[in-house]
């Protein structure tokens, strides 16, 4: 039963197949599962608007290569969810006509997952040349239609964190007012299978997240947040962090073919992340998730220091 205060968030994976290789993708050791069929994406969809959802976030892997997927979004609008999101590559949208069939469909929001400020870095992470060119023509082309409901999201890894300065710059030429800097997720896949070349240090990392918020809050885009860091790297930046807000706005589950997760933030703090020993006695104890798992097994928790006062 939701809460009548949050919003429920229904996140549909629609299967793991993607044009895309990410390196450090959570879906990596996934690739060979099978793809929802049609049919069982519009009985989730349905179920979905049955149980009340107030936003359906498509994803796949890379939904928009799907044939369906513009008949999954008309679904979900049909059954009346308010805001049909997905999280994509962009490259599908580098065709005009794909993305104004997307457009067409009701599509509510679009989230672009951009890794660097450059081809260079970004289809480095992707494992796919001319990825970035696409996403940022796809980026292009929903402007062009008038859309205007566009995020961006940003693993943060050893190979851009240097470059999530520049990154942000570009994020301001773009006008783009909602931003997450993610620190990897090294549960699964990707960067679980290659930690030491892709997982860097929080100490490291730190630093350059919170400069590219700062870059953000200087052009006046105060909602880019970050995900997934222990709270006392960011003393100051409370109002930023994505854990923080979402745990007061949503309920959110996940729907996948292979799991269903219905406290997808809740279960997160008690199953993937926790607060070592070195949190014991911090102010910040209660709201913050500490690290994942993973890192604390390769790295420790040498890096956390309790933080003193709630101020
Ligand atoms: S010491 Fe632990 S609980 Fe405190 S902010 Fe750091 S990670 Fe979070």
């Amino acid at each position: 039963m939701k809460e009548k205060t949050k919003k429920l968030k229904i996140v549909l994976f629609t299967g793991y197949n993607c044009n895309n290789r990410c390196v450090f993708c959570i879906d990596a050791d996934k690739r060979a599962l099978p793809e929802r069929t049609t049919k069982e994406l519009l009985a989730l969809i349905y179920a979905a608007g049955k149980q009340g959802a107030d936003i359906l976030e498509i994803i796949g892997g890379e939904a928009t290569i799907r044939p369906d997927f513009t008949a999954l979004v008309r679904a979900a609008k049909k059954v009346g969810i308010a805001s049909v999101v997905c999280a994509t590559n962009g490259r599908v949208l580098a065709d005009l006509a794909a993305s104004q069939k997307i457009v067409d469909a009701g599509l509510d929001a679009v989230i672009f997952s951009i890794h660097g400020p450059s081809a260079g870095v970004h289809d480095a992470l992707t494992a796919s040349p001319g990825s970035f060119d696409q996403l940022m023509k796809g980026m292009a082309n929903l402007k062009k239609l008038g859309f205007r409901r566009i995020s961006g999201n940003t693993t943060v890894v050893k190979s851009n964190m240097r470059a999530l300065p520049a990154l942000a710059g570009l994020y301001v030429k773009l006008g783009v007012r909602n931003v997450e800097y993610i620190f990897v997720d090294p549960t699964y896949g990707g960067a679980k299978n290659a930690f030491d070349e892709l997982v860097p240090k929080i100490s490291a990392a730190a630093p350059y997240i919170k400069k590219a918020l700062r870059i953000g809050l200087a052009a006046g885009l105060d909602q880019w947040k970050a995900r997934y860091v222990p709270l006392c790297h960011f003393k100051g930046y409370e109002t930023q962090i994505s854990e923080i807000n979402e745990r007061t706005l949503f309920l959110t589950e996940h729907w996948a073919p292979d799991f269903k997760n219905t406290d997808a933030i809740g279960s997160r703090r008690v199953v993937s992340r926790r607060r070592p020993p070195a949190c014991a006695g911090c102010a910040r104890f209660q709201v913050c998730e500490g690290l994942w798992v993973e890192y604390l097994n390769h790295y420790g928790d040498g890096e956390l220091k309790a933080v003193k006062s709630r101020v």
